[in-house]
């Protein structure tokens, strides 16, 4: 490599640029990202006579070979060998690539292991930036955070056949990642994790990891980061207390609880690791999934990143994540690793997948093991429903078990609507929630915490 510091790079790299977006009329070119197939990025750890320490290779065409507004298909492999490196360092050390790409000016990096979205702009481009100074700028930075490397060797792919050939043995180990944590019990571990990695993305965002919930971009297992948090203990991983179970349905601990409030800043006082309402895990934008509220049906929906199309309540993945994102507790979206999927805590106390009443068809065939055989027939795709008012017949028809608390929820209407008069007219809020964001123009947004909104009258339109 002979690039021996940042400074000889064609544009500055540092943490400054780290929250840069590269828009469509800026980009000079995307790597990956929704529009190529075949995408990855995986980190392996390897004995040290199969790293040569500093070699960056690019596989196929580079930056400038490719016309203005070209969308590649996009591989990275990052090699390293250390004496004190153990195999479940590798999903943090690969998890680095977002942060490290996103240092460079005129980079963008978005999403995690085989859907990485990655942006180069026009002035970098003019600037004469090309893949083996994003090879070697991954270097520096590497050795630079973990002086544990001993070696490390980068591999850059543009040409489609080799990503692809790649990109079945990178699904292959992310495999192997999520089968050693498979079988462990939130039960059976003290300390969960936390990540910060996104706080520079979403201020008041953390990730907690237990073995039995998966960080929301999927990337990071409690056993990826007790390792992480082993050998960098300064580092984005770090031990949490569970403390007092407070709430063992929904997921609720004392220690957890502290670390939330210190970590958003006093923003959010207390998370649910097992539910979407009430007091949500927060999500901040790297989420493999979102799974939506349908206040129609009372069920939750939910839809991932590779589905194209239009989810049951009209939303694309893409309008879901601006709202679901940020760092804040959203009421009715949460992100999540598509791992969870395979947990018992999996929206435990909301009713679990009895509860999921929508989902693209083929999140639906990957999760086909761990979905109970009687409700899995009941739980329509795209396939079957497209539109929210053909929704509810449907699971009526299955019967879905959702359908029993629908029956419930009118008796609890009944019984509530004789206790009305006990407020004045006028004085029944139409909408509480602990905290509740309001989008404002200007710049500003407006944070209502213990929020009761009174109104005469509520008008609910739909907007085109
Ligand atoms: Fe860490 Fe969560 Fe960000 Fe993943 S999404 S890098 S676990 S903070
Ligand atoms: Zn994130």
């Amino acid at each position: 490599m002979s690039v021996k510091s940042l400074k000889d790079l064609p544009v500055e790299v540092g943490v400054v640029y780290e929250g840069e977006r590269i828009r469509g009329p800026d980009m000079y070119i995307e790597l990956g990202g929704p529009k190529s197939d075949y995408k990855f990025e995986l980190a392996l750890v390897k004995d040290e006579k199969d790293v040569e320490d500093g070699k960056v290779s690019v596989v196929g065409k580079d930056i400038g070979d490719f016309d203005e507004g070209s969308r590649v298909p996009f591989g990275v492999l990052i090699e390293v060998y250390g004496k004190e490196i153990e195999k479940d360092l590798e999903g943090i050390l690969e998890r680095r690539v977002h942060d490290f790409i996103n240092y460079i000016h005129g980079m963008m990096h978005l999403n995690q292991r085989y859907d990485i979205w990655c942006r180069v702009s026009k002035d970098a481009k003019s600037s004469g930036l090309k893949l083996e100074d994003v090879g070697a700028a991954l270097i520096l930075l590497y050795k630079q955070e973990y002086s544990f490397i001993d070696k490390i060797q980068i591999t850059l792919i543009t040409d489609e056949q080799e990503v692809k050939k790649h990109r079945e043995g990178a699904l292959k180990a992310y495999e192997a990642r999520d089968e050693r944590i498979r079988g462990m019990k939130d039960e059976e571990v003290d300390v969960f994790y936390g990540c910060s990695l996104c706080q520079s993305f979403a201020p008041n965002h953390i990730c907690i990891v237990s073995p039995q919930r998966i960080s929301l971009c999927g990337a990071l297992s409690w056993l990826d980061c007790r390792a992480s948090a082993k050998i960098d203990p300064d580092g984005p991983n770090f031990p949490v207390e569970k403390g007092e179970c407070l709430d063992e349905m929904k997921g609720e601990f004392s220690g957890i609880n502290e670390v939330i409030e210190e970590y958003s800043h006093g923003s959010n006082e207390k998370i649910y690791m097992y539910s979407m309402f009430d007091y949500p895990h927060t999500s901040c934008g790297c989420f493999e999934a979102i799974a939506f509220y349908l206040p129609e049906v009372d069920g939750i929906g939910m839809v991932d990143r590779n589905f194209k199309g239009t989810a049951v309540n009209g939303l694309k993945f893409s309008t879901m994540a601006g709202q679901t994102g940020g760092g804040e507790q959203s009421v009715g979206f949460l992100g999540f690793g598509v791992l969870w999927m395979q947990s018992d805590k999996f929206f435990k106390a909301d009713g679990g997948w009895n509860r999921i009443v929508w989902m693209p068809s083929y999140l639906k065939e990957k999760a086909k093991d761990h979905i109970p055989g009687d409700v899995y027939d009941k739980i329509p795709t795209e396939k079957e429903i497209t539109e929210i008012g053909d929704l509810k017949n449907y699971l009526q028809e299955k019967n879905h078990p959702v359908v029993a608390r629908w029956v419930e929820e009118e008796e609890v209407e009944e019984e509530k609507e004789e206790s009305i008069p006990a407020y004045e007219a006028g004085e029944v809020p139409v909408v509480t929630a602990p905290a509740m964001t309001v989008p404002g123009g200007g710049g500003i947004k407006l944070i209502l915490i213990n929020a009761k909104i009174y109104a005469d009258k509520v008008i609910i339109k739909k907007v085109e």
